[in-house]
């Protein structure tokens, strides 16, 4: 079969491979669709001690079940499945109370669980075989957009719904970075609330992308960028700002821009620092506000995602690029040249 594969630092192939043996638990899964994440090609960049070279890439994988091992319960041939990419215990404390994603036996403290395309081959193959526990059923849902909600779709849904408190009637959202998971925390803000959506970007395009479903969209270049989000809100910030960059400008904005007891929350990995300021007069968070990083989704997470696509409430822009021209696909997206979602179809 063929597969996606980080050969060397630096390089990334499409080369022939071995059928993916079975492991207890598991089932073999006929890719449709994998996404690509900016995780990838930062891996054909600079490798990292987590992927060693030879895995096949891809945490995004949607297909349809072709075998199973003799000890899977639940599973059957020909059903179409999604796969959650963190592979917990399943037996901790953290994942007993459905927060897979926190595991306890990651570790350590800010470890995370096994992913596919990471410590295991992954979907951007013919074929790959996944712990049966960790699939979702996907059935009525196109290929495409099935195979990015594991990730795109489950990061900003995990963290708008672990703070959906927040968003009553009259509240507001701001989106800072509305490439592939931006779009989705749009998406997903208007599927599971009323709250007004304000989209922040550098990018003058990916703004236009977008003007059509957010109430507001705002230039992270204009000077008066802050101004302008607080003033619409009339005067007290937004209830939630989700930071899809995390650098050091936009976690400065973000604290501009909430309101007292609203939540930032920062699936980005842009490599900033945050000033926390105890001064009585301090003019970064306001009282109450709380700040926090995010990593993934649950497993429940998934689920309701999953119902929200097939309801056809996800409306996102993705970039298919046929199997055969993967490499374009990482290419386009290092220089930045993705609109939305990039996705590989088989
Ligand atoms: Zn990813
Ligand atoms: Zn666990």
């Amino acid at each position: 079969m063929r597969a996606i594969k980080l050969t060397d630092v630096g390089n990334v192939q499409e080369v022939e491979a071995e059928r993916p043996s079975m492991r207890h638990g598991d089932v073999l899964i006929e890719v449709a669709a994998a996404g690509v994440c900016q995780t990838d090609v930062m891996v054909r960049a600079a490798g990292t001690a987590l992927v060693p070279i030879g895995t096949t890439l891809g945490h995004e994988i949607a297909g349809r079940i072709v075998e199973i091992a003799d000890d899977v319960v639940g599973a059957a041939v020909g059903n179409n499945v999604v796969v959650y990419p963190v592979w917990a215990c399943g037996a901790c404390v953290m994942c007993v109370s459905g927060r897979q994603n926190a595991c306890r036996a990651s570790g350590g403290r800010l470890r995370v669980p096994p992913s596919p395309g990471m410590s295991r081959d992954g979907g951007m193959a013919d074929l790959v075989s996944v712990p049966a526990r960790w699939t979702v059923p996907a059935d009525g849902v196109d290929p495409a957009l099935a195979a990015v909600l594991p990730d795109a779709g489950l990061v900003p849904f995990h963290a708008i719904n672990d703070q959906l408190h927040l968003l009553r009637p009259g509240s507001t959202a701001v989106v800072v970075g509305v490439g592939g998971l931006g779009q989705f925390a749009i998406a997903i803000l208007r599927a599971l609330t009323s709250a007004r959506i304000i989209a922040v970007d550098t990018s003058a395009q990916s703004l236009e992308a977008v003007a059509g479903r957010v109430d507001l969209t705002v230039a992270a270049s204009d000077p008066d960028a802050v101004a302008k989000i607080v003033e619409s809100t009339g005067g007290y910030g937004a209830e939630m700002v989700l930071d899809f960059v995390g650098v050091d400008a936009t976690l400065a904005l973000a604290a501009r821009v909430v309101t007292p007891y609203g939540a930032i929350r920062v699936p980005g990995l842009g490599g900033g620092t945050f000033e926390f300021e105890t001064a009585k007069g301090s003019r970064q968070l306001p009282f109450g506000a709380s700040l926090a990083r995010t990593y993934s989704g649950t497993l429940q997470d998934l689920v309701e995602l999953v119902a929200l696509a097939r309801a056809g409430r996800l409306e996102v822009d993705l970039a298919r690029y046929p199997f055969a021209d993967a490499l374009r696909a990482f290419d386009d997206l290092a220089r930045g040249a993705v609109r939305g979602r990039a996705v590989l179809i088989r």
